[in-house]
């Protein structure tokens, strides 16, 4: 482990005290560096700035003209962009976090922190899950969302197919209490699901709540995706209203052809909510497809009722833009479209699906996003990238999402400047959970940082073959080490576990000063607005 920390190291130091490396003299010796050359876009939105990011230890110590110090190892960085690490607001790497700590496909992304526990599901109890990553950390970072559907499994049982009773809803509050006293960021919700979506909207509100008065975020997948988006959207603006607390939309999209080309009027519904004071944001991931169960193409949930799944199909354009991905039943069937696989079976589809759903459901990739809605939300200043991937991903977004952003996105598209991109990967994200010196480059923050190659930076995971790397992110730090090298992950684990600052602040109780997240301006970890 220490020679390949050294070799890589070497590779990029002029002067490298190499002794200074070894982690046995790491608690005595400062470990001193510095990224010459580079155009930093400092996750703040505003311009690249050619300026030296020296580090000691895990801090950013300046960022300026200053040059090397002694003892200093030097990065060169011309030609290359340095941002902040990228923060994944919406990750689905929880459990594999453990038995693949040095994570490539999130590292070689540039993403420093995930953030597990999204769409109502997440390890229980989240004391026991973070106390897991402490003591094995991983190379990058990790916080955690407290899931609304695992708390309501623990309250209801296998008898959730209800709304909750008061008493059950109260045992939930006490739950998620303790998970957010246990370092929890906040509530995760997936109304789309088996679990969260038989919650009535008074139950996520009373415990949105609870998270409230710990500064969490209530983050949901909402509970249409479809036809239905808008009374979804309405939804998770009242829960923002009703419990005072700040709301993420997970991955938003406009998912079947009755509502394609409407972001427009998604857009006016959430801005009208945030000119009244509702603090409410989004992410998105960079592509038309989505992934999930086949069942959630029938929101009517009537999976073997033909009509119904007729509908279904038909909402999201046929059954040739629904690709199988995961099948036990009939692994033969994987990576094949419903269309398809229904074809070769001498089946309609309608009858295809509802066999497949006997024989115990699939995982599906559905392509039912156009790209003018897609690009509408991105330019929001609002709006987030995240993944919805993870190590493991059977869609390309697990391994390609910040890359795709800044190559095909930024860089081949011009849809969003780099800085703003950049933005929305790091402070927009730390900001939103508070994450106390993450996401910018400034003197006193911690060194979590990616230097990359935008002219070549590019996804390469296909949704064939989703775990293939990125290429253009060269190297990435995390707290001062490095972690990921020239295309290859660095034996190194000094991922921590984030917890959100919690800082009272002038903004603490009155959600109703929403941040103008304007290129520029920047919003310290107390709420307060810098220029
Ligand atoms: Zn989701």
């Amino acid at each position: 482990m220490n020679s390949m920390i050294k070799t890589s190291f070497r590779s990029l130091a002029v002067v490298a005290a190499l002794a200074l490396l070894a982690p046995g003299t790491r608690a005595q010796a400062p470990r001193s560096w510095i990224i010459v050359g580079a155009d930093v876009a400092d996750g703040s939105g505003s311009g690249l700035r050619r300026v030296n990011v020296r580090v000691v230890n895990d801090r950013i110590v300046s960022v300026g003209s200053g040059g090397p110090q002694s003892g200093d190892a030097v990065v060169a960085g011309t030609g290359k962009v340095v941002a902040p690490g990228f923060i994944d607001i919406h990750n689905h790497s929880a459990d594999e976090l453990a038995n693949d700590p040095a994570a490539a496909t999130q590292v070689a992304q540039g993403i420093t922190t995930a953030v597990v526990g999204p769409d109502g599901g997440s390890p229980w109890p989240i004391g026991e899950y973070l106390t897991a990553r402490r003591t094995s950390p991983a190379a990058l970072n990790v916080a955690a969302f407290a899931g609304h559907a695992t708390i309501r499994r623990v309250v209801m049982g296998d008898d959730f197919k209800r709304p909750a009773r008061p008493e059950e809803v109260a045992r939930m509050a006490t739950l998620l209490d303790q998970a957010m006293r246990e370092g929890a960021v906040g509530l995760s919700s997936g109304l789309e699901y088996e679990v969260g979506g038989y919650a009535e909207t008074s139950e996520l509100v009373e415990l949105s709540k609870v998270a409230a008065r710990y500064g969490g975020v209530y983050m949901s997948h909402i509970r249409d995706e479809a036809d239905k988006s808008f009374e979804a959207f309405r939804e998770a603006i009242a829960i923002g209203e009703r419990a005072g607390i700040a709301v993420q939309i997970s991955h938003i999209k406009l998912g079947t052809v009755g509502v394609w080309h409407k972001a427009a009027e998604a857009i006016a519904l959430i801005e009208a909510a945030r000119t009244r004071g509702v603090d409410i944001t989004a992410d998105e991931y960079p592509y038309n497809a989505w992934s999930s169960t086949i069942t959630v193409l029938v929101p009517d949930k009537r999976y073997d009722y033909p009509p119904s799944v007729e509908r279904a199909l038909a909402d999201v354009g046929g059954a040739a833009n629904v690709l199988i991905v995961r099948h036990a039943a009939h692994p033969e069937y994987e990576f094949k479209t419903l269309d398809a696989v229904a074809k070769s079976k001498s089946m309609t589809a309608v009858e295809m699906f509802i066999q497949i759903v006997k024989d115990g459901g699939a995982g599906v990739v559905c392509t039912s996003m156009v790209d003018d809605d897609m690009r509408a939300f991105y330019q929001r200043p609002w709006v987030m990238v995240a993944s919805d991937g993870g190590i493991g991903a059977r869609h390309p977004r697990g391994a390609g999402t910040f890359p795709r952003v800044l190559g095909k996105y930024v860089r081949d598209e011009r849809w969003l400047t780099l800085p703003e991109a950049i933005r929305k990967m790091t402070s927009a994200p730390a900001d939103r959970l508070k994450l106390a010196d993450r996401g910018r480059i400034v003197a006193g923050g911690i060194a979590d940082l990616v230097m990359f190659d935008a002219k070549t930076v590019i996804d390469r995971s296909t949704f064939s073959d989703p775990g293939i790397l990125p290429t253009g992110i060269e190297k990435v730090f995390v707290g001062g080490e490095l972690v990921w090298d020239s295309g290859k992950p660095v034996d190194a684990r000094p991922g921590k576990v984030l917890m959100s600052g919690r800082a009272p602040s002038v903004r603490q109780g009155s959600y109703r000063r929403v941040p103008d997240w304007g290129p520029g301006i920047t919003i310290d970890s107390a709420g307060a607005e810098i220029r």
